[in-house]
C-alpha cells in the first residue's frame, strides 16, 4: 500500500470500489452485447427486412447517366433479368431447396436511391495491410461514419442495411482494390460496383454474398480456390468436375482439376450450399453432418 491510500474502511474507498464495479459491469455488458451481435442468426419464422441504399456518383458522364437510368429501373424492379426482385425471388427458391415453405418470402428488400455522392468513401481497412490496432480502429470508424452520414435522409429504421456504392470510370482506380465487406456486428454490408452493365450483375451477386455474411455465413474460398467440400454446391456429384453451380460464399465454379475456377458472372448460377444453409439457420447441424457423411438426400434439391 502506498502512503496516499486512504484507510481500508474509509467511505472514499467504498465509493471507489463501487465505481470500479459499475465500470466493470458496463464493460462486461458491452462485451456480452458484442458477442451476442456477432452470433446473431435470423429467426426464419419471419421475413428478414433489408434496406438497400443505392449510391451513385454526382459526376457521371452521359453514358454513365444512361446506366444510372437503368440502375433506377433495376432498383424499381424493372423488366431486366438481373433485378432486385429477382434477387428476392432467389432467396425464396434457395430456401425452398432445403425446406418446404410455399409462399414464404425469407428476405424482403426495400430500396432507396440512387442517392448522389461526391468524392469517395474512405477505404475500409483490409486484412494484410499491417495496420496497428489504433489505425484499424480509426479507419473502420471513418468508413462506417461516412455511410451513417448517407442514412440521414433515409426515413425509418432497418435491422439490416446493405449499401451499394456504384462508381464511374473516372474513379475506377480508387475503387479497384476495394472489396465488398460486411460487418455482422453492425448488420451492415458494403458493396462496390462499376456503373456499367456488368456492374449491375456483380452488384446483385455481392449483395447476396454480403447479406448472407450478415445472416452468419462465412467465406468458403481458400485463396483463388473454392474450399472443398463446403464451397462446392455438389461436392459428391459423379463425375465431380465440372461443377454446374457456384456456392454463393465461394463465388467460383470449379471446372477442371488444376484449372482456375470459372468466375461467377451470372447470378442464376449461384446457389446456397449445405454449410452456408446450416450457418444461417436454414438446416440443423445433424442434417449438415448427414450430408457431408455422404447422404446426398440431406442436401439441396437441385434441378
Ligand atoms: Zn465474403
Amino acid at each position: 500500500m502506498t502512503t496516499t491510500d486512504p484507510p481500508a474502511s474509509s467511505p472514499w474507498r467504498k465509493v471507489r470500489i463501487a465505481l470500479l464495479l459499475v465500470v466493470l459491469a458496463g464493460a462486461g455488458l458491452k462485451y456480452l452485447q458484442v458477442r451476442r451481435a456477432e452470433r446473431w442468426v435470423p429467426d426464419w419464422r419471419a421475413t428478414q427486412q433489408v434496406l438497400l441504399v443505392l449510391l451513385a456518383p454526382a459526376s457521371a458522364t452521359p453514358d454513365e447517366q444512361a446506366e444510372l437510368e437503368r440502375l433506377t429501373r433495376f432498383a424499381r424492379l424493372g423488366d431486366d433479368k438481373a433485378t432486385l426482385s429477382a434477387l428476392e425471388h432467389w432467396f425464396e427458391v434457395e430456401l425452398g431447396r432445403y425446406v418446404d415453405r410455399p409462399g414464404f418470402k425469407p428476405v424482403q428488400l426495400r430500396v432507396t436511391g440512387p442517392h448522389a455522392y461526391s468524392g469517395a468513401p474512405p477505404p475500409p481497412p483490409r486484412v494484410g495491410e499491417g495496420l496497428s490496432f489504433r489505425d484499424r480502429y480509426r479507419r473502420t470508424r471513418d468508413f462506417l461514419g461516412w455511410y451513417e452520414e448517407r442514412l440521414k435522409d433515409v426515413p425509418g429504421r432497418f435491422p439490416n442495411i446493405v449499401f451499394v456504392t456504384f462508381y464511374g470510370a473516372d474513379a475506377a482506380h480508387v475503387f479497384r482494390g476495394v472489396h465488398s465487406v460486411a460487418s455482422r456486428r453492425e448488420r451492415r454490408g458494403f458493396v462496390f460496383a462499376p456503373l456499367t452493365d456488368q456492374g449491375r450483375d456483380a452488384a446483385l451477386i455481392n449483395v447476396a454474398h454480403e447479406l448472407l455474411h450478415l445472416f452468419g455465413a462465412t467465406d468458403k474460398y481458400e485463396g483463388e480456390r473454392c474450399a472443398y467440400p463446403q464451397g462446392w454446391v455438389e461436392p459428391f456429384k459423379e463425375p465431380r468436375l465440372p461443377q454446374r453451380f457456384a456456392e454463393v460464399m465461394a463465388q467460383g465454379i470449379p471446372v477442371a482439376d488444376g484449372r482456375a475456377e470459372a468466375s461467377l458472372d451470372l447470378f442464376e448460377a449461384m446457389r446456397v450450399g449445405v454449410e452456408t444453409a446450416r450457418e444461417i439457420g436454414w438446416i440443423d447441424e445433424a442434417r449438415r453432418d448427414r450430408y457431408y457423411a455422404g447422404d446426398v438426400s440431406a442436401g439441396p434439391r437441385l434441378d
